[in-house]
């Protein structure tokens, strides 16, 4: 059964109030719509885990510094109906821009630190979008518990950071990336990729994990950083944006695999941007 569709913040406060009342527990999986079995991963976990699951959909003015992009964003509504319908999601939260920004709207959050550099360098503004759209949905939903993706792990980092600083009573839960069969992650930008590029597209994750590979031995950071990126030039990608080895949690750059890191890359295959991340356990600090 398709879950019920709600526009307005009025009519989802109802709900999650009976819900509360009741005694249930609430999971939010946010997300711009245009479903693949990435997002399906994250409803599958909130299932899993609380009693009432709210996937909401909505494209985010906020996050795209590029008109174009936001223009270009798929939007396949009634599909992602079809998609939740065997999840047994409880609602769908769907708002248009002027329910979640109506006139006068001048609230922006704005996380500092782990959201500098890798994706905040190129994209001004487009983590203040998203922690401002981010807060207003964990206080819309009231939910317990959040589901993101580590494909986006920089996003999730700054999720982590304002839930803890705002105190929102909100668990964060992180869930891995799910890959097509070559390795590429599932991105609603991959249907906007040729049958060339999306050949070649696997590349930048098989770059990654030769370089976690070689840093796990002990090889020298700055020379792997290297020996990626002209790997994924010669895979056939355009200019690569940033390839960083990062603290975990902080994100701060590292020079050296001495604690829990992440090998973040964004590049671009034609005109399509792809990012991709993996993870170094690191030794050192737990
Ligand atoms: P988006 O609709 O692209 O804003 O993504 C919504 C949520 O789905 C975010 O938490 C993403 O990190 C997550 N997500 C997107 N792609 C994947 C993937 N391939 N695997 C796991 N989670 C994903």
């Amino acid at each position: 059964m398709t879950a019920p569709l709600i526009r307005s913040i009025a009519k989802l406060r109802h709900l999650v109030t009976d819900w509360k009342r009741s005694g249930a527990n609430i999971g939010v999986v946010p997300t711009m719509g245009a479903l693949h079995e990435g997002h399906l991963s994250l409803v599958r976990a909130a299932a899993a885990t609380t009693d009432r699951v709210i996937v909401t959909v909505f494209v985010n003015p906020k996050q795209f510094n590029n008109p174009g992009d936001l223009q270009a964003y798929p939007q396949t509504e009634k599909e992602d109906a079809r998609k939740l319908a065997p999840f047994g999601v409880d609602a769908i939260f769907a708002p248009n821009a002027a329910e979640m920004y109506p006139r006068g709207f001048a609230t922006t959050v704005s996380v500092a630190g782990v959201s500098e550099g890798l994706c905040g360098a190129r994209r001004a503004g487009h983590f203040d979008g998203v922690a401002t759209i981010v807060t207003k949905l964990l206080m819309q939903t009231g939910a317990d518990f959040a589901f993101f993706g580590n494909k986006d792990y920089q996003q999730l980092q700054v999720v982590r950071r304002l839930v803890q600083d705002l105190d929102i009573p909100c668990k964060i839960i992180g869930c891995p990336t799910v890959r097509e069969g070559d390795g590429l992650a599932m991105s609603s930008r991959n249907a906007l990729l040729s049958p060339d590029e999306r050949s070649l597209a696997a590349k930048l994750h098989k770059a990654l994990i030769d370089a976690a590979l070689a840093l796990e031995r002990g090889a020298d950071v700055l020379s792997v950083i290297k020996r990626a990126q002209a790997e994924i030039l010669a895979g056939g990608f355009g200019p690569v944006e940033y390839l960083e080895l990062r603290d975990a949690e902080t994100l701060t750059p590292i020079s050296q695999l001495d604690r829990p890191a992440r090998l973040l890359a964004a590049a671009y295959l034609g005109n399509v941007r792809l990012i991709d991340n993996v993870p170094l356990p690191g030794k050192g600090r737990a």
